[in-house]
This record gives C-alpha cells, structure tokens and sequence, in this order.
C-alpha cells in the first residue's frame, strides 16, 4: 500500500471512456491501480473515485468513510436497495464546479468479485449516496445526464 503517489489525471466530462460500460474483468487488480485511485481521490479530496475516471477501464471503484476506512469496490454489483430515496446535491471530479441534485436510494448492498472470492458491503447515508454516484462512471453515466446545469 502507497499512499503518497502523485495524483492520476482525472478524466473530464465530456471524454469517451466516461460514457463507456465497463464490462465485469475478474482478472487481479493491480494494488498499484487501487493505491493511484486512493492517493488520485485524497488529492483533489473526493469522496470516491472510479477507475475509469482516470482512464483505467476496470470495474474498480474505491471510497473513503467518515471514520478514515477505506473502501475497495471490484466488480461490484447491486443486490439489495431501499424503496426510499432522497434527492440531494452532489458534485464531481470529471465535473469540477458543477452541482446537481440527484436522487438516490437510502441503503444498498454492493457485492463485489475480486477473482472469484465474492463479499458483500452494505451501506447507507452518504456512503451509499457516493457508491451510487461511482456505479453510475462504472455504467458510463456522469451525474448531469437527464438533469439541469445548476451552478452553485
Ligand atoms: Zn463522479
């Protein structure tokens, strides 16, 4: 683990590879690929930050949590939410000053896929608002598709 690599270029809105669906790929992540995304996301102080952002075609996002723990998302896939949603504001890094308000569900589970081994996290509140934020790069969908430019 290294965390003090200089950032990775973060992709802007509108690049290619951020309206790409990036397909399952369970061969091993690099921990040098993981290590660039988190030292990537402390830099320019997101909250989470999928690896397409930076270029990087895998299905691989990582997130930080309020009590410092860092979270590591391989081949993640949806497999328990909330009926309840909530709409709340959200920026990000491929979109740098803009705002949206985005609705999304309370709680989720994510199952993930590191080469065969499955694990489940299960998240509400802010953390699943940003994990659904980065299944949607994962997806090839930036947070202003279907909304309103608002700049705050
Ligand atoms: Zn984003």
């Amino acid at each position: 683990m290294n965390r003090n690599l200089p950032p990775a270029l973060v992709l802007r809105y509108p690049h290619p590879i951020l309206d790409e669906v990036i397909p399952v790929n369970v061969v091993p992540v690099p921990q040098e690929l993981l290590d660039r995304l988190f030292c990537t996301m402390y830099h320019y102080r997101g909250l989470g930050l999928a690896a397409n952002q930076i270029g990087e075609k895998r299905r691989v996002f990582v997130m930080r949590v309020p009590n410092g723990i860092e979270r590591v998302f391989i081949n993640p896939r949806v497999t328990a939410r909330s009926d309840d949603t909530k709409v709340e504001t959200e920026g990000c890094l491929s979109l740098p000053g803009q705002f949206y308000p985005v609705d999304r569900h309370l709680t989720m589970d994510l199952t993930c896929n590191n080469q065969g081994k499955l694990y489940t996290i299960s998240l509400e509140g802010l953390e699943a608002r940003v994990a659904q934020h980065e299944m949607d790069h994962l997806n090839g969908i930036i947070l202003s598709r279907g909304n309103d430019v608002r700049l705050l």
